[in-house]
């Protein structure tokens, strides 16, 4: 199903389902805002358009599922939250003023029920500051990921992304696997093996993400979840990786759990 009209059709029912309506009133985007729904299938990405006190979303017409489209929706619900707050200042587009703005959207996004089951995610997501919305993971009823993770580079290209100090570093693909690129540093001696979801990689031309402000992990937050024989532990943070957390637990062990781990959360003291 990759019908323009269907994907369309669905934007329409998110738009006039009680959540997203009570979701739109809580941040005055309810009255006032005009959807244009456009035949653009190369992007994901809507846009926003905020002139003369009035604003306009154009939604593209990828057909994806549709807590995806929930995503790119809000997504550009924050471009307006943004831009109406800088008025004729100009704001850049995925900066800490959106990013801002996604979380907030995001969080009661959440608390109103719309992404069952992906919570954790949409927040971690959110508190990274993603822009692209493919970077989520959000998964089915069945656990398994709605959107299988696609590369974007292939071998040969020239990247840079940042590695897990935050230090920038610039290298060439020499291979694409189905979960990692393998990049050979420009110091021709490091090589490094990147998820194909991390957010933190760009072409070499371009300028990297903005690095993830305020993400919910790091070490010594107080952490439990359940794990794959449905165990329960608790225990902290020692080490943030790229894709995983190093969790020492209470009785002692070391587990290295995903972000995105279903059964993974922030523990309350
Ligand atoms: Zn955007």
């Amino acid at each position: 199903m990759s019908d323009a009209s269907g994907v369309h059709a669905a934007y329409r029912r998110l738009l006039l389902s009680r959540e997203v309506q009570e979701l739109a009133r809580r941040f005055a985007l309810d009255q006032g805002v005009r959807y244009e729904f456009v035949d653009e299938r190369r992007s994901f990405h809507g846009k926003a358009i905020y002139a003369d006190g009035q604003a306009r979303v154009r939604l593209p017409c990828n057909d994806r599922p549709e807590p995806y489209l929930l995503l790119t929706l809000l997504h550009e619900w924050a471009h307006l939250l943004a831009m109406r707050q800088a008025r004729r200042r100009p704001v850049p587009p995925h900066g800490r003023e959106w990013q801002r703005h996604y979380q907030a959207v995001l969080q009661a996004a959440v608390e109103q029920g719309l992404f069952p089951g992906n919570e954790q995610e949409v927040l971690r997501h959110a508190a990274a500051g993603e822009a692209s919305t493919r970077h989520a993971c959000l998964r089915g009823a069945d656990g398994e990921p709605l959107m299988p993770a696609t590369p974007s580079f292939s071998a040969g290209d020239a990247v840079q992304f940042t590695d897990r100090q935050g230090q920038r570093v610039t290298g060439i693909v020499r291979r694409v696997n189905q979960r990692t690129y393998t990049i050979a540093a420009s110091d021709g001696e490091r090589v490094y093996r990147v998820p194909i979801s991390y957010a933190q990689i760009a072409p070499l031309e371009e300028e990297l993400p903005e690095p993830a402000g305020g993400t919910p992990w790091h070490p010594g937050v107080a952490v439990e979840f359940v794990d794959a024989a449905g165990v329960a532990h608790r225990g902290q943070v020692v080490r943030v990786n790229l894709k995983t957390l190093t969790i020492r637990t209470e009785a002692g062990q070391l587990y290295r759990v995903g972000y995105s781990y279903p059964h993974l959360r922030r523990a309350h003291a």
